[in-house]
């Protein structure tokens, strides 16, 4: 019976066991209920025929059959009739003298195979199927709450940091632990603090998973990974069990990676998640998980990292020190890092020679690395379909068309017009940001499409966190929101939709500043504290309902000098620097994304220039 359960491995004497049981126990039942009874089955009726005449002496009722005895011309014989629903058999039988007799003597077994043994059998053998499919299962049915960790201990990833491509800053800052797993002692003995946890932050395929591959490629150390759905997708109850399993398994294992995919499934911050009704076993498992992380020391040898695409929504417990206390941004890829991801994945496909990677970034902006991947494989299958002997320039450009026509519901495609747009219009928050006199220095400046609100984006980092404002900052900072539009005013002699959420920013400064900050000079330092008995921003006119009419004239009047005034501020600067706009934008667009320091660099220039001239 055993031998076509050639997977069903360790505890093999139990299974055994319980297989050998049951057969006895069926064949004992089998034994009991033909071989005690050589009697001959009648019918129904030939049965009440003979009680009727008196012929049946003794029966035993059970629970599907009736057997008992009769005497016909002083022969005894035995019988058996399978029971029909019969009221009025009893009193029948009683009539005719019939001694009646229930039957119990078998129904202790027929209550164990019906009411136990079927059943469990039942449940037994669909875990038995269901285990069987989980792949890569390492564990049986008896050790569940064992993780089924896919564990490349001897094939540990071949992936290396030449297969991620572009991402150079992620590749940097994974590269420290690299070293710390290639050599755990030299770090200890440095006394060096390193991370427990490092968590990867980004878009959907943009290499996350792949670049923790490659870090446990690189320092060749064993890669467990898991993702966070499988934590919590089978029985109640071993979410917890498997992070303890997973830890356990990780120090045998040191120095190793662990690599938890998706951490958001279980990290979702307590908070949202008890809004939306709370999952007691993700809670515990997320619990596991952060006492596991306190209770083990990475000088150890085991780092864990972790990847999200949606770092928002964890739990602020697992950023805190001492868990993922260190975040690596993998965005997505800007010309020269598409470039370079073609080249990886062109490689394994068969090229014509005419094949430009340079092109083919410049008509991809917004995919992913794994958008990437995708193309050039629909590419080599467009090309099989047309029996061409290589992959042509015109493969990969149907395929880029079908992926972005996939792509166009999801992130917005952007044309070469639009393109220029958006670049000129960044450029303009970017070059008034840098220079009004209260700002904070661009970090970066980009056109690459995020998500949906957003085309482009000019991110600044505070010089210090700043809790305190003076106007001449706040009127600044409405100047930089306006740089955009302005700029495009300037180029383009007209406005595109794209400052909308600009303006609606500014607007909302320029308000509370009069209103709630009480800095404007008109109106006076008076707080109209409406707006916080309306926290879901109602029109501007219905939140101020008790205030006057005049009054609501002079504010209305003061948010509009505000928001001129910010706007005459953001021109004059643009137009004084006219040429560096232009300079920036081209370059912007070239490049996609430029650094802080490229824009001081073609800034500065000028400056430079000035004082020589001087
Ligand atoms: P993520 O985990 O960020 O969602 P993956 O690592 O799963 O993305 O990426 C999926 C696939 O896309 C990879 O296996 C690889 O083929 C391709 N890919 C993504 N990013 C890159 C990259 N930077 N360089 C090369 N290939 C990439
Ligand atoms: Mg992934
Ligand atoms: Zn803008």
């Amino acid at each position: 019976m055993n031998k076509n359960l050639p997977k069903f491995d360790p505890p093999k004497k139990l299974q055994l066991f319980l297989w050998y049981a049951i057969a006895a126990i069926i064949l004992i039942y089998i034994y009991q209920s033909f071989a005690k009874f050589p009697s001959e089955t009648i019918s129904y009726s030939r049965f009440i025929q003979l009680v009727k005449a008196n012929k049946v002496k003794k029966v035993s009722i059970g629970r599907s059959y009736i057997k008992g005895s009769y005497a016909v011309d002083g022969k005894n014989s035995l019988f058996s009739v399978i029971k029909v629903e019969d009221k009025n058999l009893v009193n029948l039988l009683l009539k005719h003298g019939v001694e009646v007799d229930g039957v119990i003597s078998s129904d202790w077994l027929n209550n164990l195979i019906f009411g136990w043994i079927l059943p469990f059998g039942i449940l037994f053998f669909v875990w038995y199927m269901l285990s069987r499919r989980m792949k890569n299962s390492s564990t049986s049915i008896f050790g569940f709450g064992k993780g089924r960790f896919r564990i490349y201990t001897n094939q540990r990833p071949e992936t290396t940091f030449n297969d991620v491509a572009g991402e150079k800053e992620a590749k940097e800052e994974t590269s420290e632990v690299v070293e710390f797993l290639k050599d755990p002692q030299r770090f200890k003995r440095l006394g060096g603090r390193i991370p427990k946890g490092v968590l990867l932050v980004g878009p959907p395929g943009t290499g996350k998973t792949l670049l923790a591959r490659a870090v446990a490629g690189e320092a060749r150390v064993p890669f467990i990974s898991i993702s966070g759905s499988e934590f919590v997708e089978m029985f109640v109850g071993v979410g917890a069990s498997r992070v303890r399993d997973l830890f356990e398994t990780a120090k045998k294992m040191a120095p190793c990676i662990v690599f938890i995919d998706e951490i958001d499934t279980i990290g979702k911050s307590r908070a949202i998640s008890s809004v939306t009704g709370g999952n007691d076993e993700r809670e515990q498992t997320l619990n596991q998980l952060l006492a596991e992380m306190d209770g083990f020391d990475s000088s150890g040898g085991v780092i864990i990292l972790a990847a999200t695409n949606r770092p928002e929504i964890l739990d602020p417990a697992l950023l805190r020190p001492g868990r993922f206390d260190r975040q690596i941004l993998v965005d997505k890829p800007d010309l020269d890092g598409r470039e370079e991801i073609f080249e990886v994945h062109l490689k394994k496909i068969k090229l014509a020679g005419e094949v430009d990677s340079r092109r083919l970034a410049q008509q991809t902006v917004g995919l992913s690395g794994a958008d990437i991947a995708n193309v050039t494989n629909e590419a080599a299958l467009l090309a099989g379909r047309e029996n061409a002997s290589d992959v042509k320039m015109k493969h990969l450009e149907e395929a880029i068309e079908r992926q972005q026509v996939g792509l166009e519901r999801k992130s917005r495609r952007i044309n070469v017009n639009e393109k220029k747009i958006i670049a000129y219009h960044e450029t303009g928050h970017a070059i008034v940001a840098e220079m009004v006199k209260f700002s904070e220095p661009v970090q970066k400046i980009s056109i690459i499409p995020r998500g949906l609100a957003a085309l482009g984006y000019t991110s600044q980092r505070p010089l210090e966190d700043r809790y305190l404002m003076r106007k001449d900052e706040i009127m600044d900072k409405i100047a930089m929101l306006f740089g955009g539009r302005v700029a495009e005013e300037i180029i383009f002699d007209d406005v595109s939709t794209g400052a909308q959420n600009d303006l609606a920013r500014a607007t909302d400064m320029a308000k509370s500043l009069v209103t709630r900050l009480g800095m404007d000079d008109t109106v006076g330092p008076i707080i109209f504290d409406d707006i916080q008995k309306f926290p879901l921003r109602t029109p501007y006119s219905s939140a101020y309902s008790d205030i006057s009419e005049e009054t609501k004239k002079i504010i209305e009047k003061s948010v509009q000098k505000i928001l001129s005034e910010a706007r005459s501020k953001a021109r004059k600067i643009l137009e004084e620097n006219r040429d560096e706009l232009e300079q920036v934008a081209k370059l912007l667009m070239e490049k996609e994304t430029l650094s802080g320091d490229d824009l001081r660099d073609i800034l500065n220039k000028k400056k430079e220039e000035k004082e020589t001239t001087v």
